[in-house]
């Protein structure tokens, strides 16, 4: 087979506080670059871009220093935090007019760099989106992997498109940034999003390893907070389910009119009861309604 070594590719990855990792990792991506231009996979002006997402260490430093030992490797450093999806969001909308593909890839390297090759063949084979799906996820904490898989089950529940296993190592063709950088989504979430543009997606295993330096950054309350984004980004029937609620309650209102109206009439009356619990199911019943059908 004929590989066109026109191909630039952007390594794009999200650091975060890694001052202990960023130099190796560095290393690493710039390793697996020259190799596949060695291998005329992929063309000599392919570069990794590293998105220091407003890291209070010394990140930063760490970039500037990498690409002082190789121009491959180079930085967007963005102004304040803005979280992992919108690091590699920004990183690849920065890169969007260098690149032919690009691949995302947390800085600390826990995914599998061996799988960047197999992911620029699929990509010479004509895939547009390639997922890095994770074979086993016995090195996450077990309270990680219970969330993950709460998580998947309430998203298909919920009837969301998603990818089991996969989380921010793919690769995209320029033609498939494209397209995502015309979606105006505020709340990203790529692994949610990237499904819905319908292109032709294929596999290839990533075998993840344990950090080398450093902890997660990913701290529960972020955890929760792109689990709501993953859900209510992407599916409106929590909000139908609401409104059911509020269905349900109007009902029970109606009964209990007819039971009040009833006793009213066989004189069994207890006073400001009736008024009371029935102003409390209508106008509840009315706001949970009113809130689903906003
Ligand atoms: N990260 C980021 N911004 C954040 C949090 C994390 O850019 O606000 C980066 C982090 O540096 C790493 C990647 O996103 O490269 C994934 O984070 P981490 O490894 O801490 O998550 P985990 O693998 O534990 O889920
Ligand atoms: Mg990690």
């Amino acid at each position: 087979m004929k590989y066109s070594n026109n191909t630039k590719l952007v390594i794009v990855s999200p650091c975060y506080n890694e001052e202990k990792i960023t130099a190796e990792s560095a290393a690493r991506l710039d390793c697996v670059i020259g190799d596949l231009i060695a291998k005329d996979k992929i063309s000599s002006e392919s570069i990794v871009l590293f998105v220091n997402d407003g890291s209070t260490d010394h990140t930063w430093n760490e970039i500037v220093k990498a690409h002082s030992l190789s121009s491959r490797i180079c930085g967007v450093n963005m102004a304040m935090n803005v979280g992992h999806q919108t690091a590699i969001m920004a990183g690849m909308m920065a890169s969007r007019s260098l690149a032919d593909a690009i691949i995302t890839i947390d800085s600390d390297l826990q995914d599998d760099i061996n799988a960047i090759e197999h992911m620029i063949d699929k990509f010479h084979n004509g895939a547009d989106v390639v997922y890095g799906v994770k074979n086993d996820r016995t090195i996450d904490p077990w309270y990680k992997r219970k969330m993950a898989s709460l998580f998947y089950k309430i998203q298909r529940f919920l009837g969301v498109q998603a990818i089991k296993n996969h989380a921010d190592f793919r690769l995209l063709s320029r033609k498939a940034l494209d397209t995502l950088a015309s979606y105006p989504e505020r709340n990203i979430f790529l692994r949610g999003l990237i499904p819905l543009m319908g292109y032709d997606a294929v596999e290839v295993d990533d075998v993840i390893s344990s950090r080398t330096h450093g902890k997660s950054k990913y701290t529960v309350s972020k955890q929760i907070h792109l689990a709501i984004d993953g859900i209510t980004s992407f599916t409106t029937k929590p909000l139908e389910h609401i409104f059911m609620v509020g269905v349900a309650m109007m009902v029970i209102a109606f009964l209990m009119l007819v039971y009040v109206t009833v006793s009213l009439i066989m004189g069994h009356v207890i006073a400001g009861w009736a008024s009371l619990m029935l102003s409390v199911w209508l106008i509840g019943a009315t706001l949970t309604m009113g809130v689903g059908l906003i």
